[in-house]
């Protein structure tokens, strides 16, 4: 934690080539660290709670590869079981009991889902799902929220969260306007804005999908009684509600967070941490629906590397290990301590912030608040956002580089970890 020994030579170097080969030189935005300012860092290896980037600088991590890492990074026991499995074979594209352990471990785990298909990636899961709610209502149009992110298919690009919020991005260039005139769009925790595109638009909604606890504009939680709103609209207009759990599922609580809220929607989407830090994704839900989907039904998707024999063993082996009891009841003990020490450190600094945290998912914004949609997230003080980054990171605190993503702590985050978190947010809230 001296910061006079911060050097970041070799990812300097790694960084420039890479802008000679890759657009921007990651394969993913919001990497690229332009919100903040400065340069990524280029990591070398990741342990626990911990990452090491190429110079040989060693980090506490917050994002976590933006969720998988839940139970820690590189953990031996799916390490092992991905060693055992690579013995068998990288790609079946055929069935396999793989599937099937990791679908019963799904179902069993998130009430909305009774039958399952794997994907990818979160976007997979999304356009997948999508194309189901439309299928089954036998309606076109569809309602997103400001700030939510679903992945980057077209018809999710109207005012999405993550990377398109952070780089202020408005809809991008390529998605014609044939692809995103069926989405409608309502501010976050706003049910008349909901009830008044319904009433505006007839028996033409197939379904409602959100993230029942934002984590692409900042850590935004559903107001009480947003949820079960949300249900009742959807049921009273015969449309569908879609909880999109690639970020929340296995984080909020074991079953996601309709667990936690007790409200259950009619499909589910996953990603993240199901894949156990391999690509995967999945969508679920009530079996009459799920049934649509081929060859069971006439909704075609399809994948080649689906279902892959080394995604489901990370998955299936992250699943068990978050199956131990307590994990969950110390996730959120040790986020609450980070967060609360995070809020009160910048309060007795003079800084106007709010945020909070569910589990081990988190969020602080330099806003005085309070945030219930990405509005409010926008008002916050992001040239702020960006020192406060910077300086974390010259102390050995890696955080999300962008003041519109949530935090994330894992199993193997202790509490001295979060200690020595405090102790440079102390610092460096003292001169931004
Ligand atoms: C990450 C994320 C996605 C996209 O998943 P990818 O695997 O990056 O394609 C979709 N929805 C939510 C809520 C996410 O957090």
């Amino acid at each position: 934690m001296v910061t006079t020994s911060f050097k970041t030579t070799k990812s300097e170097e790694i960084f420039a080539a890479a802008q000679k080969l890759m657009p921007g030189g990651v394969s993913s935005p919001v990497r690229a660290f332009k919100s903040v300012g400065g340069q990524p860092i280029v990591f070398d290896r990741v342990k626990g709670a911990y990452i090491w980037d190429i110079d040989g600088n060693q980090y506490i991590d917050y994002v976590g590869t933006w969720g998988p890492a839940i139970c820690g990074h590189a953990h031996p026991e799916v390490i092992e079981a991905l060693h055992n499995a690579l013995a068998k074979g990288t790609s079946f594209g055929a069935p396999s009991v793989l599937e099937n352990v990791l679908a019963e471990m799904v179902i069993d785990a998130v009430p909305s889902i009774e039958m399952v298909r794997f994907v990818n990636s979160g976007t997979e899961a999304c356009m997948a799902v999508s194309r189901l709610m439309r299928a089954f209502t036998g309606r076109d149009k569809m309602i997103k929220f400001e700030g939510c992110y679903h992945g980057h298919a077209d018809m999710f690009l109207v005012k999405a969260g993550s990377g398109v919020a952070t780089l202020g991005l408005p809809d991008s260039p390529g998605v014609p306007k044939s692809t995103t005139v069926n989405t409608l769009t309502a501010p976050f925790n706003n049910l008349e804005a909901v009830k008044a595109l319904f009433e505006e638009n007839p028996n033409e909604i197939a379904g409602v999908i959100l993230e029942p606890v934002v984590g692409n504009a900042g850590f935004i939680p559903p107001d009480a009684g947003f949820l079960e709103g949300l249900r009742l609209i959807t049921r009273e207009n015969g449309a569908l509600l879609v909880f999109d759990e690639v970020m929340t599922g296995f984080r909020i609580a074991y079953g996601g967070a309709q667990e936690k809220f007790g409200i259950t929607p009619d499909l589910t989407t996953l990603g993240k941490i199901i894949g156990g830090g391999l690509p995967v994704g999945a969508y679920g839900g009530r079996r009459d629906i799920m049934s649509m989907v081929a060859p069971s039904g006439p909704m075609y998707q399809a994948g080649t590397l689906s279902g892959n024999p080394l995604a489901m063993t990370a998955g299936i082996k992250t699943l068990e290990l978050l199956q131990k009891s307590g994990t969950y009841d110390y996730l959120d003990r040790i986020t609450k301590k980070l967060s609360d020490g995070l809020l009160q450190i910048a309060k007795e600094k003079g800084h106007a912030v709010c945020g909070g945290q569910i589990s081990g998912m988190f969020g602080l914004f330099f806003t005085s608040g309070p945030v219930h949609n990405y509005e409010d997230a926008k008002k916050s003080e992001t040239a702020k956002f960006s020192r406060f980054h910077r300086g974390m990171l010259e102390r050995g605190i890696y955080l999300a580089p962008s003041q519109f993503e949530a935090g994330f702590t894992s199993v193997a985050h202790t509490e001295e970890d979060i200690d020595r978190t405090l102790a440079a947010a102390r610092e460096v809230m003292s001169s931004i």
